[in-house]
């Protein structure tokens, strides 16, 4: 692991006014939403109706609602339904994948999170019954609510990559950092990943011609949105440092036409990737098949298909809602977001089922999958609950913020925070430059913050 943690006290100095900025700009982001809206308060009282909620989901999103519910409704009966013990800082996976984070600081249990009062079933959820207020579990059977919150994240599809499944990962030059399992809290992915990029570098300094790298980006929505590219810029950067940029060549496979869904930031991200002579982006282009044995990808590209040696590949899964959502009823039946859970995307409510709210990666958004938006979404969905139980109208509506940070070199990242509609950074200097400062955030205060703030409703 490279021992980086020195900082000095500018940096220490900023990091902490850039911590308070992003407790106080979430804040901003619920009060100034009923300001705009001219609401009469700050934010909706909590309501003081007895009422059972439940939660299923105890990832991100799920402890998010628990803490925020537990505010918006104290007299309210909170069960929480999910199996995991332990929780896992999914971030981190890609600090990890480069020897720059350990497992420890990936982890934490999930009890140390519960707000009081807060019912966990160590459980799956099996199923939903909105039409009679149940939900369907593993061992407790069918249970009641009043209210149904919804935050069960999603899964991968590796299947759906023709040749490819999750238990080659890690084998033949194949990394994904995204493989993991948030029911038992491990990051199989980075690991895996991590020990194939030691080979690579060693493999670097050999190598008689360029390594061929690839790294391909799915045609579904995704959580974490830049990992991928971000990855690749950090071993580009640290494979040069060991082998010169003539020794790897790196191709960046995306269906999408952007490197990143907003504009401004794709502008900006374009201009840096066109810096580095060894990558070369291949855009309207997927992955559809992997050949091991033979070490080829098949690119596809409307009708057409192109077939591409590597030395390694990485791979960022095709993602959609667990199955369980996907053939319930409360998931949209048809269109591009077919499978996700169908909630409108302000008020964060069901279409159909007035009593059921739904957040973070499992709801119907092409793009905000993200912790940074589930913790957006949480505070929405405070008011909501609390005006759901009085009664009251919604008023409190998700700007659809997102966060996708791109590493663009060892010790540099942008943090591009965006929006619906346009770039929404939290912090007063130019979003576009990427810096050491927001490097240190993602590296060392987030996942500090992660779980000492963000997991307990306070940021
Ligand atoms: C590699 C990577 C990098 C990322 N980088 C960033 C980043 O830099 N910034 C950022 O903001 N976000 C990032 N993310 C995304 C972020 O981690 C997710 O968006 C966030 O965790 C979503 O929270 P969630 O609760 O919706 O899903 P999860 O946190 O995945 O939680 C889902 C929960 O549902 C539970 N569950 C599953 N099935 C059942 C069942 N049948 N019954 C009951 N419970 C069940 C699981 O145990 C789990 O606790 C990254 C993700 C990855 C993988």
């Amino acid at each position: 692991m490279r021992k980086d943690r020195k900082i000095d006290r500018r940096e220490a100095l900023k990091l902490m006014a850039a911590g308070s900025g992003l407790a106080a700009s979430s804040l901003h982001a619920a009060t100034n939403k009923s300001e705009l809206k001219g609401g009469a308060h700050l934010s909706h009282p909590a309501s003081h109706k007895y009422a059972r909620i439940v939660i299923a989901g105890g990832g991100t999103a799920g402890i998010i609602a628990a803490a925020r519910t537990r505010r918006a409704a104290p007299n309210a009966e909170i069960t929480l339904i999910s199996p995991n013990t332990t929780h896992l800082y999914q971030p981190g996976a890609l600090f990890r994948a480069a020897g720059l984070m350990s497992q420890s600081e990936m982890v934490r249990e999930t009890a140390s999170f519960f707000p009081d009062n807060v019912t966990w079933l160590q459980e799956k959820v099996t199923g939903f019954d909105p039409e009679h207020n149940r939900i369907e579990t593993e061992k407790s059977g069918k249970l009641p609510y009043d209210v149904l919150i919804v935050a069960l994240g999603c899964a991968y599809d590796y299947g759906a990559i023709e040749g490819m499944d999750s238990s080659m990962i890690g084998k033949e030059g194949i990394l994904s950092i995204y493989l993991n399992d948030t029911v038992k809290g491990t990051a199989e992915g980075a690991e895996l990943s991590g020990a194939l990029f030691e080979k690579m570098k060693a493999d670097v300094v050999t190598a008689s011609k360029p390594l061929e790298i690839l790294f391909c980006e799915p045609d579904t929505p995704v959580k974490g949105k830049g990992s991928g590219l971000s990855l690749m810029l950090l071993y580009l950067d640290m494979l040069q440092k060991k082998g010169g940029d003539k020794k790897v060549r790196f191709t960046y496979v995306t269906p999408d036409e952007v490197l990143l869904d907003e504009k401004m930031f794709n502008h900006a991200l374009g201009k840096i990737v066109k810096k580095y002579p060894s990558v070369e982006v291949l855009y309207r282009h997927r992955l559809t098949k992997v050949d091991a044995a033979a070490k080829k990808a098949t690119l596809t590209s409307g009708d057409q298909t192109i077939e591409k040696a590597y030395d390694y590949i990485h791979i960022t899964p095709p993602m959609q809602a667990h199955r369980l959502v996907r053939e319930s009823a409360l998931a949209v039946g048809d269109g591009p977001q077919k499978g996700w859970m169908d909630v409108d995307p302000k008020t964060l409510r069901h279409r159909s089922y007035e009593n059921i709210f739904g957040l973070g990666d499992v709801i119907a958004l092409d793009y905000a999958k993200s912790g940074g938006a589930a913790q957006h979404q949480g505070i929405i969905l405070q008011d909501n609950i609390a005006a759901a139980l009085e009664g009251d109208r919604l008023r409190y509506t998700y700007d659809g913020y997102t966060v996708a940070p791109v590493v663009t070199a060892y010790g540099k990242v942008m943090l591009a925070e965006y929006n619906r509609e346009k770039v929404q950074p939290t912090f007063f200097l130019d979003p576009y430059t990427p810096r050491k400062l927001w490097w240190w955030l993602q590296r060392y205060f987030m996942p500090w913050a992660y779980f000492n703030l963000l997991m307990r409703g306070m940021m």
